[in-house]
């Protein structure tokens, strides 16, 4: 154990008590993995805290409630293979990682794509591949994939996105009209076409891209 254990047991027990995340398979990851590895160094003592935190590029690794909600709406099992776009400081990579298969992570900052996947590496995942890129166009030759997570607001969801989903599988991403606040959706890709509904409003850094923000 490490001289973080104390705050990550209290920010999971708000994420079971408070937020009412109920998916223990998620709770148990967030409480083993080390939260202050992917933060800034001078930030390393707020790691735990219940807000999103600033990184490099102007960019942000997201609340802990959010990553723990998004998680538990792809309601993983193990066996996935899943996409990721905005892997940022790739803390989301690690859970994600922790609970599926294989994961694809894109990154359209080439600081932050190499730091996520170093901090990967260090602490032994080797089923996370982390690319610099515009992940709006999602990652073709991969696809498609049981399971997609979009950390960062779109005006809509990228068309890409929903080519690349397999039929049965979820994808959860922010949707907003503006750059600052967003609607967290999830749509489930049927025989039938994609079935989209609500959770509730969040705020996420912009998506940008080909079919995101310009
Ligand atoms: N889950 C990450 C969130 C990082 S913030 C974490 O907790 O650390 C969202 C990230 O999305 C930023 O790093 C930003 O650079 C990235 N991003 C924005 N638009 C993107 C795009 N089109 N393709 C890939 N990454 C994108």
């Amino acid at each position: 154990m490490d001289e973080f254990q104390i705050p990550r047991i209290r920010m999971v027990e708000k994420l079971r008590g408070h937020y009412k995340i109920a998916d223990e398979r998620v709770l148990d990851v967030m409480n083993r993995l080390p939260r202050h590895h992917f933060v800034p160094e001078a930030l390393k003592s707020q790691a735990y805290k219940d807000n999103a935190l600033p990184i490099a590029g102007g960019q942000t690794i997201s609340q802990p409630f959010i990553v723990a909600r998004m998680t538990e709406l792809l309601e993983l099992t193990g066996k996935e293979r899943v996409l990721e776009i905005g892997a940022g400081s790739g803390y989301q990579s690690a859970v994600l990682a922790s609970l599926a298969r294989k994961i694809f992570a894109v990154e359209r900052i080439p600081n932050l794509a190499k730091e996520a996947l170093e901090k990967l590496r260090k602490l032994g995942f080797q089923n996370v591949s982390v690319r610099n890129a515009d992940g709006t166009n999602g990652w073709e030759v991969y696809a498609p994939f049981e399971a997609i997570l979009v950390a960062a607001g779109g005006p809509s969801v990228p068309e890409p996105l929903l080519q690349q989903l397999e039929v049965g599988g979820m994808l959860v991403i922010p949707i907003g009209d503006n750059q600052k606040t967003q609607t967290l959706v999830r749509v489930i890709r049927t025989e039938k076409g994609f079935e989209s509904s609500d959770f509730g409003p969040c705020a996420f850094v912009p998506l940008i891209g080909e079919h995101g923000w310009k």
